[in-house]
């Protein structure tokens, strides 16, 4: 089954708006078991939208159109598609209904301009839009199925997730998707392919795998999917092969799920009833930054010390002269002195730094990071290097020591 997303709109073009309609339509269409196999973005002319008519209904068999249907004279979606099949335009009452109380509510008089929005081709068949002003629009082409949605996102996902996904299921056979999630750290991709290629080469057809590079490491996505009515087995077989994945990638994963790194951070420390207090200095509290985000980090984060100045790292941390003078100030052991220090400052139960360079410094200075922690037990650091811009360094440098935290709450 052939889907197509087709997006119209010169500020698209333009590179004035990002075209998420069509990146959220992907993950919809995708967690309903359905796969988006085609995106374009055409001007909103007649002739391009005309030209992507023909062409799109020919090699696909579901088109999902968004944009150009407002009340403006720019917005000729409409027209087109009407005069694409030569048919005339109709009122549709209800949403003339819907209009009316739309704008009562709102205490302005239902303009023409707006009552024009209730117009739509005769051979269509509305999708009532509860969200907005311009109806969503179902045309019915022989096998094959016509959708033309509002730009604005919040309309057109509305309408895609309650008007087309029920269309849709009635008549292509329900599928079932499901997916399983890895989180990888300090591994490269092409070591990765190495590691797993000789399982993913015995993968029966309905799997698969995908990888997702992100700031928090690489998001290796297994994914299968069936027909509906063999959910369980299918359920069974993914849990067979992500078994399989899990045993050979255990050193690189620091977790499985989608849950965010402060979310799994949250879990932890308020299941294990400890505190936490941050030490950042590559990081400039970043980390703090993050973590509170997320509501519950009052019950666990006590706080943090920015200490950018190596005489700040002295006077609130106490980290001793001598090692910074001796190892230099971004190393492994004034990283653990930073943590040991601030877990002391603020009487917490495990204490976490940062201190590394965000860019290039000098010639051989590449940027790094050495991220602190210690418990009341012991101390540990670890040093991971960035490839990037300042601010995605820094980025990284936040993933980095929350990465290293959950690894080190599952030492024994
Ligand atoms: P309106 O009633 O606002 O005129 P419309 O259906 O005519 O809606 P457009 O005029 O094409 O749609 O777009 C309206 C707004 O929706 C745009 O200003 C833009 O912010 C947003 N938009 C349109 N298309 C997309 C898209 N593909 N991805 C993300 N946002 C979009
Ligand atoms: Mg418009």
């Amino acid at each position: 089954m052939k889907i197509c997303f087709l997006a119209i709109g010169n500020e698209l073009l333009k590179g004035r708006i990002v075209n998420t309609n069509l990146t959220k339509a992907g993950e919809i269409l995708r967690t309903n078991g359905y796969d988006l196999t085609r995106g374009l973005t055409i001007q909103d002319d007649k002739e391009s939208i005309l030209a992507a008519l023909e062409k799109e209904l020919a090699e696909n068999d579901v088109i999902i159109m968004s944009g150009g249907l407002g009340p403006t004279t720019d917005d000729i979606t409409k027209k087109t598609i009407a005069a694409y099949f030569g048919v005339g335009m109709k009122e549709d009452t209800t949403t003339v209904e819907l209009l009316t109380q739309f704008f009562a509510q709102r205490n302005i008089p239902l303009s023409d301009r707006n009552r024009a929005q209730a117009m739509v081709p005769e051979n269509c068949e509305v999708m009532l839009n509860l969200r907005g002003t311009a109806p969503g629009m179902y045309f019915s082409v022989g096998e094959k199925k016509l959708f033309s949605l509002p730009g604005v996102p919040f309309e057109m996902l509305y309408l895609l997730e309650n008007k087309i996904l029920p269309i849709l299921k009635q008549s292509f056979p329900l599928k079932h998707y499901q997916n399983h999630i890895f989180r990888l750290w300090g591994i490269p991709e092409s070591s990765l392919a190495d590691r797993i290629a000789e399982i993913e080469d015995r993968f029966p057809p309905e799997l698969d795998l995908s990888y997702l590079p992100r700031i928090d490491g690489i998001w290796l996505e297994c994914t299968i999917r069936g027909n509906a009515e063999d959910k369980a087995a299918l359920s069974e077989k993914l849990a067979y092969w992500t078994g399989e994945i899990r045993a050979i990638l255990a050193d690189k994963c620091y977790t499985e799920g989608r849950q965010s790194l402060e979310q799994e951070v949250l879990t932890i420390f308020t299941e294990r009833k400890l505190t936490l207090a941050i030490a950042e200095s590559m990081t400039g509290g970043q980390i703090a930054g993050k973590l509170v985000t997320v509501s519950g980090a009052s019950s666990y984060l006590k706080g943090g010390v920015t200490a950018y100045f190596t005489e700040i790292k002295e006077k609130v941390l106490n980290v001793p002269a001598e090692i910074i003078e001796k190892e230099g100030v971004v190393s492994a052991e004034v990283a653990m002195k930073m943590a040991e220090g601030v877990r002391t400052l603020l009487g917490a139960d495990i204490g976490i730094s940062t201190t590394g360079y965000a860019d290039k410094s000098g010639e051989d200075i590449l940027p790094h990071v050495w991220t602190g922690y210690a418990d009341a037990h012991r101390s540990n650091s670890r040093r991971f290097d960035f490839f990037n811009t300042r601010e995605i360094n820094i980025e990284r440098g936040v993933s980095a020591a929350l990465v290293f935290l959950l690894n080190q709450l599952a030492v024994k």
